[in-house]
């Protein structure tokens, strides 16, 4: 029978790779069409953009420091090129998947799965959950108690403005890190090696106040908000973009983290993984999600 893993963002493919290592046929399942979760990229009328996590590379000082011991990381992280989600995508692609399904109901005597098309898959010999914790404390809510911790973990959302086509101007910083209004973090997204690149391609990020305070607003009236504060920063006119669009990131980053690399029943037969799990308090980053996932592959395994 094969392991099932829920979620291929970067816990559940990290945990997909271990358990394939040791041996076990693995079956994905994602309710999104693509792999990566919140390694996201977009291509929207001849642009593209990395509107999730922003690199693995030396630009994120703080992403490549926290993934650089990481062996496997490393053996990836070249081929996040041309976008960020060719690195989930080259990882996803080898496996057995099923894209485009949500889980809604996990069956714990067979270890069946449910979609929210009603359909059945399974059942298998374990189930990994690699999902975010409001949404896998969901699922699991009816099983393990080992489970009741993933209850209590908030998420803080990210609003994002994608801007492409803006013309060049080449007096602003490839990555602007402002101290005050609606925007953290502004990066030009276009100089991706491989990318072809036709015109300048902008990300910005909203700050984790100003999405809490925006969380439930029309995306056009955020794009409109993000767009004012974007001008205000770069002298850039929004209103000549070729595209440009808000996207929410409901869970962003977690809160706080569960003090554990990841959670499993008693009988061992389901697990759950995710950013949102680290030993030393630490996480709630990508590096978290891909610690948490291999640690959790190699407990399924008995290792
Ligand atoms: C805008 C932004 C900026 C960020 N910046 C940084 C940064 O600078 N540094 C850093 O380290 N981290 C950053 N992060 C966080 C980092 O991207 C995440 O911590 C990491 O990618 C989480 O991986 P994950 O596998 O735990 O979860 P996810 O990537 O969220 O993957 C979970 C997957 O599960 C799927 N899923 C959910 N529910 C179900 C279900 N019921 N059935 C089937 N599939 C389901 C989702 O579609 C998704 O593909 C950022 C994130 C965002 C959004």
């Amino acid at each position: 029978m094969a392991v099932a893993v829920i979620g291929t963002g970067l816990a559940g493919l990290a945990c997909a790779e271990v358990l394939r290592d040791g041996g076990e046929d693995v079956v994905l399942f994602d309710k999104s069409r693509g792999y990566g979760g919140r390694v996201a990229s977009r291509r929207r009328e001849g642009f593209a953009f990395d509107h999730g996590l922003p690199a693995f590379d030396p630009v994120d000082a703080e992403t490549i420091t926290a993934l650089a011991d990481l062996p496997r990381w490393q053996d990836h992280g070249r081929v996040a090129q041309p976008r960020m989600n060719a690195l989930p995508r080259s990882i996803g692609e080898s496996f057995c998947s099923r894209m485009g399904a949500r889980i809604t109901a996990i069956d714990a005597h067979d270890l069946g799965l449910t979609d929210d098309s009603g359909a059945h898959h399974g059942g298998f010999s374990r189930i990994a959950v690699a999902i975010p914790a409001p949404q896998a404390g969901e699922l699991l809510a009816d099983h393990d108690a080992a489970f009741a911790a993933l209850a209590g973990i908030r998420y803080t959302p990210c609003w994002t403005l994608l801007l492409g086509g803006i013309a060049e101007h080449t007096s602003i910083p490839d990555r602007i890190e402002p101290e005050s209004g609606p925007l953290a973090l502004v990066i030009r997204d276009d100089a991706r090696p491989g990318r072809p690149a036709p015109s300048p391609c902008w990300v910005a990020h909203a700050r984790e106040d100003w999405s809490i305070a925006n969380l439930e607003r029309d995306a056009e009236d955020v794009a409109e908000d993000l767009c004012a504060a974007f001008a205000a920063l770069s002298g850039l006119d929004p209103a000549a973009a070729g595209y440009c669009a808000a996207h929410r990131w409901r869970f962003c980053r977690p809160e706080r983290v569960v003090p554990s690399l990841f959670l499993l029943s008693r009988d061992a037969r389901i697990g759950a993984c995710g950013d949102w799990a680290g030993a030393d308090r630490s996480g709630g980053d990508a590096r978290a999600a891909w610690r948490s996932g291999e640690a959790l592959g190699r407990a399924m395994l008995g290792a």
